[in-house]
C-alpha cells in the first residue's frame, strides 16, 4: 500500500534566507530525509509513556515505574508489539493495544512541531532535500499530523496497511524518490529507530531525549546523536539557512 504524498502545503510563517556557515558536518547532503514521528519531530514521548503506563496497570497490574521503563524501553515498535515483547503470548495484549490507540488520538492530536524542527525542515527541503515522516504510529494520526503541521512533507508513512518503518518505509521510499538508501538519512529518538537503519544499510542520526545519548553511543559507536531536531542541520554542509523573521 501506498504511502500518502503531500502537496500544496505552503509555510504559514515569514521567512528569509542568509548564509550560515556550520562547523562539524560530518554527512553529505542526503537526497532523502527520513523522520521519525513521536519524539523526533514531536515532543510526544511523554504523553505517550503516561498513556501507556495507564493502560499496562489497569490491565496487567503491574506497578507504574516498572510499566513506564518497559514501555519506553521497548519504544519505536508498534505498541501491539510491544506489549508482545513485554508480556509474550498474553491473551490481553489486543484489548489493551485497542485501549492505548483508541485513547491516542485524543492525547496526542494537539501536538505540533516546534518552531525550530519546522524551519530546520524547512533549510533542507529548500536544498532540495525531499521530507518523510516513517512512524509506527498508526497511520491515521501520522496523516493527520502532517495535514495540520503546515509543512509540504514529501511523503508520510504510518503504520498499518502493510506499512511499518523499517524495509517497507525505505522500499517506498526508494521507489516514490527514485534514490539509493545510502543517499537517505533516516533520524529517530529510539534505539529501535537506530537498530531499523543499521539492518537497512542507510546513515542514522539519534535523537537523544527519550534515551541518553551515551545509549546511543554505546550501541552505535561512531554515529552522531543530536540534542535538539534542528541541530541535524550542523551535520551536513552548510548552505542557505532559513531563518524566521516574525
Ligand atoms: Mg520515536
Amino acid at each position: 500500500m501506498q504511502g500518502t504524498i503531500a502537496t500544496n502545503i505552503r509555510p504559514n510563517a515569514r521567512t528569509s534566507v542568509s548564509a550560515s556557515p556550520r562547523r562539524g558536518a560530518c554527512l553529505p547532503l542526503p537526497k532523502a530525509l527520513l523522520c521519525d514521528l513521536d519524539g523526533t519531530l514531536v515532543d510526544t514521548m511523554p504523553i505517550l509513556a503516561d498513556l501507556a503506563t495507564e493502560v499496562m496497570t489497569g490491565m496487567y497490574g503491574i506497578p507504574r515505574p516498572l510499566a513506564r521503563e518497559l514501555y519506553l524501553a521497548t519504544c519505536g515498535l508498534p505498541f501491539v508489539q510491544q506489549l508482545e515483547d513485554i508480556f509474550p503470548g498474553d491473551s490481553r495484549n489486543p484489548a489493551a493495544s485497542d485501549l492505548f490507540e483508541g485513547r491516542k488520538p485524543a492525547r496526542c492530536g494537539a501536538a505540533r512541531m516546534s518552531d525550530d524542527t519546522r524551519l530546520a525542515l524547512f533549510d533542507l527541503h529548500a536544498r532540495g532535500v525531499r521530507i518523510a515522516v516513517s512512524s509506527n504510529n498508526g497511520r491515521e494520526n501520522v496523516e493527520a499530523f502532517a495535514r495540520l503541521s503546515c509543512f509540504p512533507f514529501d511523503l508520510v508513512m504510518g503504520y498499518g496497511h502493510g506499512l511499518a518503518k523499517g524495509r517497507p518505509h525505505i522500499e517506498l521510499a526508494e521507489k516514490t524518490f527514485g534514490v539509493d538508501r545510502h543517499e537517505m538519512l533516516f533520524v529517530g529518538d529510539s534505539l529501535h529507530d537506530g537498530e531499523i537503519a543499521f539492518v537497512a544499510k542507510i546513515p542514522f542520526v539519534g535523537l537523544a531525549g527519550t534515551f541518553a545519548k551515551d545509549r546511543f553511543t554505546l550501541r552505535f559507536p561512531g554515529q552522531p546523536v543530536i540534542g535538539h531536531f534542528a541541530e541535524i542541520l550542523d551535520l551536513v554542509p552548510a548552505g542557505s539557512r532559513i531563518a524566521a523573521t516574525g
